[in-house]
């Protein structure tokens, strides 16, 4: 219940926020969860009440809530140099290093690095990047930017339009010019009788379709997430990849990688693009990027487009585009120590990705233990990241009436129980912490587990 005192935390939060995202029934009825700090994987409310994290924050927070070095990174260059910008020539030697570190990190041999201050602003500093080029290098009309129906990208104008959702009509979105291709999700979209062969040479199909149809020059890219995030936790089907930059390429289409979500371990490798198999010819970073720990985003360039930026730049003397807080020295301690606690292991501590990869087994004996429930029709994902999606009936995958909520209330029965997960769709998602350990993980099945059933008893 919440708290209706005029004073509560709860009142105050609802009197002057407005909110992003979020079920305003589920707030007029629970209430605003509001936090004080975190431990671990786990944060506290005002009332003291501990709830695991079972989403890292927003897929974000991979290194938990407290972590010390993190903390004394920005502490460090706060008090050495607590804010610049990159423009003019001029750029912190925090940044500086940064790039070096990314690059070396990246599915690449060399490529560039421009920065941003979130995800939906590399998507657009993307696709400026590539309309830039189109007009520098003859080929103004090649503009068309290909998606995915469910692909999320973000939120800002570009990035929206990017985005495959249907909410973003509700702005009058996607601009021209965004084209959204089938959701890659086998479970789903695949047809009766088609194995995932099948279904993954249809994609292609259809992309070459798409190609033949709008005409391969008015094309500045393709952007997809390794494992589609926002959209339902989708990993691709068999071969999607190779099959897709086999189509792209014979087109000279760029093949981006949104990884956003993926990027910096999430999927067992440094990136989702590796998990998969292909290289793309650019990298969209953001979320763990600083473990959460301060708003930056980038885009990196592989060789071949960071060359082409590079010359059409310096062809009219600039690239008039960036952010008044681009590679922040600040955001850029504290990715430098980000990347370092994932992938290298800081001091005496292993690499987080091996922790990674140590809970995967677990996580998906989990999931798999849970999809054997009644009403959970697919659990699925790769590395750390997972979904359960709930339905009415398995045989049929028919879903639960939309007005029942159902994934909502699980959320928020989870929530009573001090588990913090997202209902996405009819789905549950699970994108725990790289720092959990093993009984933390079960208490996250555990609870969720509870829920479950308490939920379907309720609803089924
Ligand atoms: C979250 C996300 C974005 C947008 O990032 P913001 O920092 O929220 O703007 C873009 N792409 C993917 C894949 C994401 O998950």
């Amino acid at each position: 219940m919440p708290d209706d005192a005029p004073n509560s935390w709860e009142a105050r939060a609802a009197a002057h926020s407005l909110y992003g995202f979020t079920d305003l029934p589920t707030i007029d009825r629970r209430g605003t969860v509001v936090l004080t700090h975190g431990e671990g994987p786990y944060v506290f409310d005002v009332h003291g009440r501990r709830y695991l994290d079972a989403n890292s924050g927003l897929w974000n927070m991979v290194a938990g809530f407290d972590h010390p070095g993190l903390a004394a990174a920005a502490k460090a260059q706060y008090d050495r140099f607590p804010g610049y910008h990159a423009f003019f020539g001029r750029m912190a030697d925090t940044t500086v290093m940064l790039s070096e570190k990314l690059i070396e990190a990246a599915p690449f041999e060399r490529g560039r690095v421009f920065y941003t201050n979130s995800g939906s602003e590399a998507n657009d500093t993307l696709v400026k990047m590539l309309w830039f080029l189109g007009a520098q290098e003859g080929h103004p009309e090649r503009r068309k930017i290909l998606t995915r129906i469910n692909g999320y990208h973000g939120v800002t104008v570009v990035a929206a339009s990017m985005t495959g959702k249907p909410y973003n009509s509700l702005f009058g979105l996607p601009l021209e010019g965004f084209l959204h291709l089938t959701c890659p999700h086998y479970w789903r979209e695949g047809a009766e009788g088609e194995s995932e062969a099948a279904f993954t040479a249809r994609l292609a199909a259809e992309l070459d379709e798409v190609i033949a149809r709008e005409g391969a020059e008015t094309i500045a890219a393709f952007v997809a997430e390794p494992v589609m995030g926002a959209g339902g936790v989708i990993p691709p089907p068999e071969g999607y990849f190779q099959a897709i930059q086999s189509t792209l390429e014979k087109h000279g289409i760029p093949l981006v990688a949104d990884e956003v979500i993926c990027g910096f371990g999430r999927t067992g490798e440094a990136w989702g693009c590796q998990t998969y198999g292909f290289v793309p010819d650019a990298v969209v970073a953001s979320k763990a990027l600083t473990a959460g720990l301060f708003p930056m985003g980038a885009v990196i360039l592989g060789p071949d487009l960071a060359d082409r930026l590079q010359a059409a730049s310096e062809a009219v003397e600039e690239f008039p585009h960036g952010f008044t807080a681009s590679g922040h020295p600040v955001g850029s301690a504290i990715a430098l120590k980000a990347i370092e606690v994932i992938l290298d292991g800081a001091g005496d501590a292993p690499p987080l990705l091996d922790n990674v990869r140590r809970l995967t087994p677990r996580f998906e004996a989990g999931m798999a233990e849970l999809a054997r429930l009644p009403n959970i029709g697919e659990a699925r994902g790769k590395g750390l990241m997972g979904a359960l999606e709930a339905v009415a009936d398995k045989a049929t995958k028919t879903p639960f009436p939309s007005e029942l909520s159902v994934s909502e209330r699980i959320a928020n029965t989870c929530t009573d129980h001090g588990l913090i997960c997202r209902p996405l769709g009819q789905s549950i998602v699970l994108c725990p912490p790289f720092v959990m350990t093993d009984a933390q993980m079960d208490e996250m099945f555990e609870k969720l587990g509870a829920a479950l059933e308490q939920v379907f008893a309720e609803v089924a």
